[in-house]
């Protein structure tokens, strides 16, 4: 059987040695030394890559470009894309999760995190049924708390919300089938974990107002 593909952007040539001798046995590693080179390849390659692996900080192009440049190129369904950053780009890891990356491995990382973080996001894109409820309780909390929130409504800010506060809370899956889904949520969502739930939402419209994207993109 072939390898799956793992595209490995990083303008540290020991960096990505590091990562393709962890991975080479299950995957066939390519590597690009910044976003350019990472473009430039997927452009005469676009359906073969599984995965993305990518540094932020880079020279020529950066790991936001890739971002906003896979975003843009595959549409409906671009590869997961796992962003290896340092403990100390905190604010990076957030601007990135906007920008559309799956996952997040802070540096230094154990081996088995990142082996096990590409083996859950290459499941989850291929099981295309999967549907995290999450998400819905969380929009749902939003509307309900819109003017009490006191963001900006406009769509931009309102999914910002959203992808900020999905990071904060567990997943919880469920198969869906043609939009419907078949496994019913329980109704464990208790008072409790819906305090904590407003909590994070509050938290994280906190950071929607403070640096509304919007502005940037208008
Ligand atoms: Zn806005």
């Amino acid at each position: 059987m072939e390898k799956q593909k793992i595209l490995i952007v990083d303008d540290e040539e020991v960096s990505r040695e590091m990562l393709k001798n962890l991975l080479e046995a299950e995957y066939e590693c390519v590597t690009a030394e910044n976003g350019r080179k990472a473009m430039e390849w997927m452009e005469s390659h676009q359906d073969e890559i599984e995965v993305v692996l990518t540094d932020l900080v880079m020279p020529v192009m950066d790991g936001f470009e890739l971002l906003d440049y896979i975003a843009d190129r595959y549409q409906e369904s671009p590869p997961p894309i796992i962003v290896i950053t340092a403990y100390n780009e905190q604010d990076l890891v957030q601007k990135a999760l906007l920008h559309g990356a799956s996952e997040v491995v802070i540096k230094p990382y154990e081996p088995a995190v990142v082996k096990k973080r590409i083996e859950n996001v290459i499941a989850l894109n291929e099981t295309r049924s999967v549907h995290n409820v999450m998400e819905d309780i969380i929009r749902e909390e939003i509307d309900k708390n819109i003017d009490a929130l006191g963001i900006c409504q406009c769509p931009v800010c309102r999914k910002d919300l959203l992808t900020l506060a999905l990071n904060k809370v567990q997943p919880k899956y469920v198969t869906s089938w043609k939009g419907a889904l078949l496994t019913k949520m329980d109704n464990s969502f208790d008072s409790t974990s819906q305090i904590q739930l407003i909590a994070e939402i509050t938290h994280c419209a906190e950071m929607v107002k403070q640096r509304p994207r919007h502005s940037v993109e208008n």
